[in-house]
Formats: structure tokens, sequence, C-alpha cells
């Protein structure tokens, strides 16, 4: 049967899903509330309004696919819910139209993208026809139609994204942390929890979550689920899959194996997405060998504790994606001392005191820069030397004159990027060419 459907929000989800409705037939209405958007993407047999309200004319679609991030108490969306309008994510209607062997989904608050790509990778070299979709920058929209029964789909899905997708269900969940982040949005630690948990909500006996042992949170939640729960940690576990000494060992129904992966990608956070990666794929059945050769190879995702350069001595890194308190901490984990930090950006509603002990131990000076540098001032005070920057720019050079050989220069905002920057990647590039510049 072709609907009328309409797509609330056009991003990158929404265009890609209202694309995806056309392609099946359907009559297609989209509506965002900004003045100004990029639809050069957008099929042309969408109609669309922008700027102002969602009109009522989305009231007479018997679809409506909601927007990642669309807060869901908006009027337009109240009066579809009593009209009984049927109400989707881009994911819900982009996993009704596809078909897969196995779905192996990625979520926490960190660790998502990292993860979810090294997932993919293994997937990839022992199933050709494997994708990775989701938050990671691909809808599933675009991918839906090219999916086939032996499709492997390995899916970043973000607290948004699960809040809007309550049906949803994976033969394969990981679940890495939950630490506090988009309180903005979600309000309540516990509504940001809920949203994660729909990651294994709906998941039965014949399936698998995969949960960091070490997070406690993630563990207490893990009692819920119905499926087979899959501990990894960073400490050697009765039954699980744990780090040991350099080797990452399996241990499960009697089993027992080990991999001596050679890891190029630092701090033990990413000891904990490679144990993640490792049990979701062994559980996947991807043999050992392929496994431990994947990780070998893996140099890690761009802006996540990116080495860009070492001038003088100093190692410049670019973290542009720590986009939270959490993400900073790890960052700062990952070195032993004579750390120059650059920080700030758009707050997220979060404290930043969890990074008051590190800073005083190993940062020898903090720049700030963006909307939040008052918060943070306040929030860290006496822990470090902090100085106020107008620019990136401005930090960057203020951090290189008060490095000295042997030091760290790390950009680590534990912020968003909004306020200055269209998002991460922009942020992190400048950042990148800056560094490259220096010295010259
Ligand atoms: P996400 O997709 O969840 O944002 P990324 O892999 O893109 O995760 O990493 C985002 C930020 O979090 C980076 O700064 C990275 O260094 C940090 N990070 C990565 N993995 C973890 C983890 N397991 N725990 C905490 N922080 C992490």
């Amino acid at each position: 049967m072709k609907n009328n459907i309409s797509v609330l929000g056009l991003g990158k989800s929404g265009i890609s899903a209202a694309n995806l409705a056309v392609k099946l037939g359907n009559s297609v209405f989209a509506s965002d509330v900004g003045k100004t958007k990029k639809l050069e993407n957008l099929n042309k047999k969408v109609s669309v309004e922008l700027g102002g309200c969602h009109s009522d004319k989305i009231l007479s679609s018997n679809i409506i696919i909601k927007s990642p991030g669309l807060c869901p108490d908006i009027s337009i969306l109240k009066k579809a819910q009593s009209k009984k309008i049927q109400i989707l994510s881009e994911l819900s209607f982009a996993l009704l139209n596809s078909k897969y062997r196995k779905i192996i989904a990625v979520t926490g608050t960190n660790g998502k993208t990292t993860t979810a790509d090294l997932i993919s990778k293994i997937i990839k070299s022992e199933h050709k026809n494997s994708i990775v979709v989701g938050n990671i920058g691909i809808p599933l929209s675009d991918k839906a139609l090219k999916t086939t029964k032996d499709t492997y789909i390995t899916m970043e899905l973000s607290s948004y994204q699960l809040e809007d997708s309550p049906n949803f269900k994976a033969n394969i969940s990981v679940l890495l942390n939950i630490t506090p982040d988009h309180l903005n949005h979600h309000k309540t630690m516990r509504a940001y929890i809920k949203s994660k948990q729909n990651i294994f909500v709906n998941q039965t006996k014949n399936d698998f979550l995969v949960v960091n042992y070490d997070d406690k949170i993630c563990a207490n939640l893990a009692k819920k689920a119905k499926s087979r729960v899959i501990f990894f940690s960073k400490k050697p576990l009765k039954s699980g899959v744990f780090y040991n000494d350099g080797k990452i060992v399996i241990q499960i129904d009697k089993k027992h194996f080990q991999i001596e992966p050679r890891i190029n990608i630092v701090g033990m956070h990413n000891i904990e997405n490679i144990l993640a990666s490792f049990a979701a794929t062994y559980v996947a059945g991807i043999h050992l060998k392929s496994i431990e050769k994947i990780i070998s190879k893996y140099k890690g995702v761009p802006h996540r504790i990116e080495f860009v350069k070492a001038i003088n001595g100093v190692s410049y890194y670019n973290d542009s994606k720590a986009t939270n308190v959490d993400s900073t901490r790890v960052a700062l984990e990952s070195f032993d001392k004579n750390i120059n930090l650059i920080m700030g950006g758009q707050d997220k509603g979060v404290p930043y005191t969890p990074l008051k002990q590190l800073i005083k131990k190993k940062v020898k000076a903090v720049f700030l820069i963006g909307e939040a540098s008052n918060k943070i001032k306040k929030d860290l005070r006496g822990a470090s030397t902090f100085f106020d920057s107008k620019s990136l720019e401005q930090a960057l050079r203020q951090a290189y004159m008060n490095s000295k050989d042997g030091d760290i220069v790390l950009f680590s905002p534990a912020c968003a990027s909004f306020d200055s920057f269209t998002n991460f990647e922009e942020r992190g590039n400048i950042f990148k060419s800056l560094v490259n510049k220096l010295g010259k």
C-alpha cells in the first residue's frame, strides 16, 4: 500500500528517509522549521515547507517520520498522536524496508563510532555483504534498498535515535558506557538511561547483549536483559571478555581463547572499545584469526585523540570529538603528564568537576575557548592556570608558547562545537590545519 508520508526535520537522516519514501512510491511531504536548509540531495518529488511552524498539512498523512533530536513534545506530534497517526523514527522506517542476516547495534555515551567502525571492519573481512550505518554519518535509509538477506548491518545508535525507536531489536547489542551527556535534551539522567535501554529491551534469549562490566550503570541495567549477557572488562572476569597483560581473553561456555593483537590506538578506553568489538564479532561467528588481524591493522577514526604532528619535541593531538566531560577525562587518562590542554565550546548542562583532580595532576595550563569558559573556570577553580583565549588559533598559539620538549598539546574540548563551528569535524580540521602552520 502506498502512503502519504510526512518527514519532520530535514537534516541528513530526514532527507535520506524522504528519499527512501519516494523511491518506495509514496507521496512525501517534508517540513523543517529552519528557513535555510541544504536540500540539494533531496529528491525533487518531495514537497517541502521551510521556516515557521510545522503546518497542519502534516496531519493529513498516515505516517510521520520524525528526525532524531526533535522534541517529542512539540504540538504537531501531540496532535498526530491524538489522531493516531503512526510516528516512526528514520531508523524504524528504514528497518521496515531492509533485509538482513544480523544486526549488530552499538550505543554508549562515548566510543560508539570507534567501536561500530572496528566491528564493521572485522565483519567485512569475512562477509563482504555488510554495511555500517546510523549515527556514524550514513543513515540506514541510504542503504536500505541495497540490503539482502545476507547483509550484516552494524549500527551506531545515539540516545536520540533509540528514544524514538521503542520497538528496535538487534541480534547483538553493545552497551559501552553511560555518563552524563545530552541533558539539555533528555533533562534527567533517568530519561537518558531509559533511552539507552532501548538497545536491548526487545531482545530475546537468542540474542546477545555485550556490556561493560566496569561501568556500574551499564552492568546494573544488564540485569533487565532477557538476552544472553556477555560482559567485557579491563580486569580478569570468571566469564566474559577481558584484558590481561596485553592479551584479550574470551572465557565463555567453558571455552577459553586468547588473542594478542598489536594495538595502535591510545588509552585504556580504546581497550574497552576493542574488548567490546571482540565480544560482538566473536558471538557473530567471526573467526579469531580475522578478529586479531583487523584489530592489529586498526588505526582509529580521525578527531579521536588523533596524533597530528610533533614540533620541537611537543606532540599535538586533535580530540575534537571529545564533546563531553567523560571523553576529555579519558583523553587526560591517556597521557602521563605535562599536558597543555585546550578546551571549551558550547556547554551541555553538565558539570566539569569530574576533571578537576586529573587536571591538577597532569595539566600544565588550560587554554579556554568558547561560551563555556566561565563555567569551566568556576568548576575547575584551583586545578591549574587558566588562560582565556579569543579563538582556537590564539589558544593554540598560547599552548605552543607554553610547551617545551616532551610536552603534549591536547585539544579535547569537553563541549559541543556549535557556538563557533558547524560541527566537531570542522573544528578538528581547523585545529589540524593551524597545527600544520605552526613553527613555519
Ligand atoms: P561516540 O561516537 O560515542 O561519540 P567516538 O568513538 O566518536 O564515540 O569517540 C568520541 C570521544 O570519546 C573521543 O574523544 C574519544 O577519544 C572518546 N572515547 C572513545 N571511546 C571511549 C570510551 N570507551 N570511553 C570514553 N571515551 C571514549
